[in-house]
């Protein structure tokens, strides 16, 4: 018997894809989200008169000629006032020589600078452009952005191989191993800490060389609006197709009978049935909790052994009473000397000048964040202690805040709204996981592991969201919610229908 009602659990860009993807193939779909808002780690908020963007740093592969751009436009995701496309990347600012790269899309340019920058290293500048070069052009931009492994055919891989031709020796040997395993080789103490904090030390070198190739192709921009003017077309979209979302709905358990996925109970132990069950969200949740860890097979337990996860982050937000047209929009500060945040030294932190849209902040004003790796058990631990755990966002807050008067002077006494978002605000807003800002870490052995949307022994019940996609990052969570639906369609006798519709 064909299913005909599903429940999703999120309403992340994962489970808002799902829902999307559902009704338009005939499905009557429910989303329950945890949180009053869409969005989970693509979330914004306001205080004090600002909006505080809180996730998609950038958007990839957002115009026409991209073959990401169909699967924002089936979920009329792409923002109606557009995106500002980025020329550069961020500013990097090494504070200890005063010496400053952009990041820029111009290769040429960006390779003058590099090698101004560390002359020395001239022949790995050389060796890094020619990487960004060969991962140039669209055929690169939709590997991995096809069927869910459930699905996949022989002919794909053979598909993936021709796709790569030009660039196979760039996902093997030496590029194919964490940056951090790459930068001893680089002489520059600054063209080091450059390449290890352009993304994360522990993603593959040729990861640091597709995102080049999309900067360099154009296919990189910012969100006008942030994450709220690009969820809530979305959820709207959603809606309008006849879907149902409830907020500040919990689920507990999903409810299992004969082996097959007939529903869930929410906190408040209300229940509800459906067809089939989709997860969108944290999966070791899912797998632990809400299925009492009864279909963790050997794959999952494996992962959750060796795997690590993707840190999670400290958000300090200020709402400063001038403007800053000139700033790049995103920096990446080498610090003179470290915070101490979470008994660790924190060398670098990215800033965010919130200068480009409108939406954030009231006439003359900006937002300007700051964004920094942390530690989950640090915070989890002090959040059981609410008046330390405040005085520590605050002391962190005014240390913050004398790193940017020492760049900006004057910009202390202009501060008009403080907001310290930690690990704990994560996954007290999205559940994740440790408060993991992406999912399992994108190592080379995870990024080139394909993760099954369906557990052995469980019928009518598919994952979707960064869990399933390691690495996380939008178009692919899209694509997961997406892909679930695909299967959904297959295991019920239906023709998967994609498309704007
Ligand atoms: C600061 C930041 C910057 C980022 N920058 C970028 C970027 O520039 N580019 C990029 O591509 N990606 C970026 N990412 C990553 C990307 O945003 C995430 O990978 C993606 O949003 C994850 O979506 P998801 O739907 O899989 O999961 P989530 O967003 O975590 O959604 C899961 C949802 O499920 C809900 N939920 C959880 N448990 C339950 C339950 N028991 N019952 C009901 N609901 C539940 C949660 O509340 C949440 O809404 C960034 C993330 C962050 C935080």
């Amino acid at each position: 018997m064909p299913n005909h009602t599903v429940l999703i659990i999120g309403a992340g860009l994962a489970g808002l894809s799902a829902g999307i993807h559902a009704q338009r193939n005939g499905y009557q779909a429910h989303i329950l989200e945890h949180h009053s808002q869409p969005g989970g780690l693509a979330a914004w908020w306001h205080r004090g008169g600002y909006l505080i963007d809180g996730g998609i740093h950038f958007l990839m592969g957002h115009r026409p000629d991209s073959p990401l751009y169909p699967l924002y436009r089936e979920v009329g995701a792409l923002p109606g006032e557009g995106t500002v496309d980025m020329s550069t990347y961020g500013r990097f600012i090494h504070e200890p020589s005063d010496r400053v790269v952009d990041v820029t899309g111009d290769l040429a340019r960006l390779a003058r600078d590099l090698k101004t920058l560390a002359p020395e290293d001239a022949r790995i500048v050389d060796e890094l452009m020619a990487g960004v070069r060969a991962l140039r052009g669209p055929a690169m931009w939709s590997i991995g952005f096809g069927d869910p492994p459930e699905l996949a055919k022989p002919l794909d891989s053979l598909k993936t191989l021709w796709a790569m031709r030009r660039a196979g020796r760039y996902f093997i040997g030496k590029f194919n191993r964490p940056v951090a395993h790459y930068t001893p080789a680089v002489r520059n103490p600054l063209l080091r800490a450059f390449l290890e904090t352009l993304f994360m030390p522990e993603v593959p070198v040729w990861f640091v060389f597709m995102l080049l190739a999309l900067l360099a192709d154009g296919q990189l921009a910012l969100l006008p609006s942030g994450c709220k003017g690009f969820i809530l077309p979305m959820e709207r979209r959603f809606r309008e197709l006849g879907g149902e979302i409830s907020y500040r709905a919990t689920v507990e358990k999903i409810l299992v009978e004969n082996g097959r996925a007939v529903g869930v109970r929410l906190a408040d132990g209300t229940e509800h049935r459906a067809d089939a069950v989709i997860s969108a969200a944290d999966s070791r949740a899912t797998l632990y909790d809400m299925l009492d860890g009864r279909f963790v097979d050997s794959t999952w337990a494996e992962r959750y052994r060796t795997w690590k996860t993707v840190n999670p982050v400290l958000m300090v937000s200020f709402g400063v009473a001038r403007e800053f047209p000139a700033e790049p929009s995103s920096q990446i500060w080498w610090l003179q000397a470290p915070l101490a945040v979470a008994d660790r030294p924190v060398h670098a932190i990215s800033v965010r000048v919130f200068n480009y849209g409108p939406a954030f902040a009231p006439p003359g004003k900006t937002v300007m964040q700051v964004m920094l790796d942390t530690d989950w058990d640090y915070w989890a631990t002090l959040r059981q202690d609410y008046s330390r755990y405040a005085a520590e966002k605050e002391r962190i807050a005014a240390e913050v805040l004398s790193r940017l008067e020492a760049r900006y002077p004057g910009i202390g006494g202009l501060v008009e709204m403080t907001d310290v978002a930690t690990p704990y605000t994560t996954w007290r807003y999205t559940r994740n996981w440790r408060g993991s800002i992406m999912g399992w870490l994108p190592s080379p052995a995870a990024m080139m592991t394909p993760v099954r949307r369906t557990l052995p022994g469980l019928r009518n019940f598919y994952m979707a969201g960064q869990w399933v996609m390691p690495g996380g990052g939008v178009p692919t969570c899209i694509l997961s919610g997406r892909q679930a639906v695909q299967l959904l369609c297959k295991d019920s006798g239906r023709r998967f229908v994609g498309g704007e519709g």
